[in-house]
């Protein structure tokens, strides 16, 4: 890649989503051009790329194809296989880079990680097998979360234990795959910070945002949130820490549970995130221009607040009458183009600014 990369040239992101489609849209206001990889068939980000590969990402000969067709590629989601990231690297640069990957595809590496860099979490153990997860329960107590290492989002492959006697229909209830199990944090909110590293350095970060969830599922993401000064300045200065430890180049989510012990990280995102999507309307450059900004060796814009906003993602049926919803005036409304809404899928959100950042 030639850095700074230059209007004109081509990315690529892995996965055609909501995500891919609005970095791609960020991406084309600064005039680059973009090129979507994912494995269905019309992907949201499809309708607004230059070029859209659609194979599986074990197909290596595609992977590769695609590879070849950009200068520079980034991703929407942290479940990449490694055999497609490592044939990607062969032939191109990745950003943000694979220990990022690494770490976020891995509950337990997770964990490790940022406990290694001096910061609190909820008290964990690994889980192999039922043996491991009673002994983990002695050490984390109840109630506690189990949650599979791989491949979990949105709540999915979690199960909640209540008493140790539950122990092993938990672990079928994931399928007997490795896991983490989670001691349940009796927290009194969830806040999020985005983050953002460039190539030289320099890290960013947005005000952070505070997150409801129902079924696991982002409802709504606050700005401000209720917090005390020292609770934003902490949390902005761990995202910085993590971002720095990865040397780690773009947006990355953190999202953290705020408690009496004070901030506990409870997942870090190496990609731009759902309770990142106020700044579209609440900054001047938001998380996707900055992402872009990022990886391509721009300078990063400063994220600094304007508004005050409530980001409301609109799941399944919520988003079937748009003009509905078009008829407040003060809500910014995001779709995303799915044709298909199924229960807690998220077809879409609202900006809705309630009014002027320190008003
Ligand atoms: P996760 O997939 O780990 O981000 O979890 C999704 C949501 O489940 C979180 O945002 C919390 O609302 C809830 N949750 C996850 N882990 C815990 C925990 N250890 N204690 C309490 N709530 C949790």
């Amino acid at each position: 890649m030639s850095n700074p990369l230059h209007p004109g040239a081509t990315i690529g992101i892995l996965g055609g989503g909501q995500l891919g489609r609005m970095l791609l849209v960020a991406a084309a206001r600064l005039g680059f051009k973009t090129h979507i990889y994912d494995p269905s068939p019309n992907p949201p980000a499809g309708h607004v790329a230059a070029r859209v590969f659609t194979a599986p990402y074990d197909d290596l000969n595609a992977i590769r194809a695609f590879a070849e067709s950009v200068e520079i590629v980034t991703f929407e989601f942290e479940n990449i296989p490694a055999d497609a990231l490592n044939a990607i690297e062969e032939i191109c640069p990745v950003l943000p880079g694979g220990t990022a990957l690494v770490v976020s595809q891995d509950r337990v590496l997770e964990k490790d990680f940022i406990k290694g860099l001096g910061l609190k979490t909820a008290p964990y153990a690994q889980v192999d097998d039922l043996e491991s997860l009673q002994r983990g329960l002695d050490q984390v107590g109840t109630p506690a979360i189990l949650k599979t290492r791989r491949f979990g989002y949105d709540g999915k492959g979690q199960a909640r234990i209540d008493d140790p006697s539950q122990a092993a229909k938990a672990l079928d209830a994931i399928d007997r795959r490795p896991a983490l199990l989670e001691g349940f944090v009796e927290f009194e909110r969830e806040i999020s910070v985005i983050g953002a590293r460039s190539i030289d350095g320099t890290v960013i970060c947005y005000d952070p945002g505070e997150n409801v969830h129902e079924t696991g599922i982002l409802r709504t993401t606050t700005v401000p949130a209720t917090i005390t000064n020292a609770q934003a300045t902490d949390a902005v200065i761990l995202t910085g820490q993590i971002l720095n430890a990865l040397n780690y180049v773009g947006v990355m989510g953190v999202e953290l549970f705020v408690t009496r012990q004070g901030l506990l990280v409870n997942e870090i995102a190496p990609r731009v995130h759902n309770s990142g999507h106020w700044t579209q309307n609440g900054c001047v450059i938001d998380q996707f221009e900055q992402h872009i900004r990022a990886i391509a060796g721009w300078p990063l814009g400063d994220g600094q607040r304007h508004s005050n906003v409530v980001m409301t993602n609109l799941l399944g049926d919520e988003a079937s009458c748009p003009q509905m919803l078009a008829r407040d005036a003060t809500a910014a409304l995001h779709l995303y183009g799915k044709t298909e809404s199924r229960p807690g899928r998220k077809m879409g959100h609202i900006n809705r600014i309630t009014g002027p950042a320190g008003g």
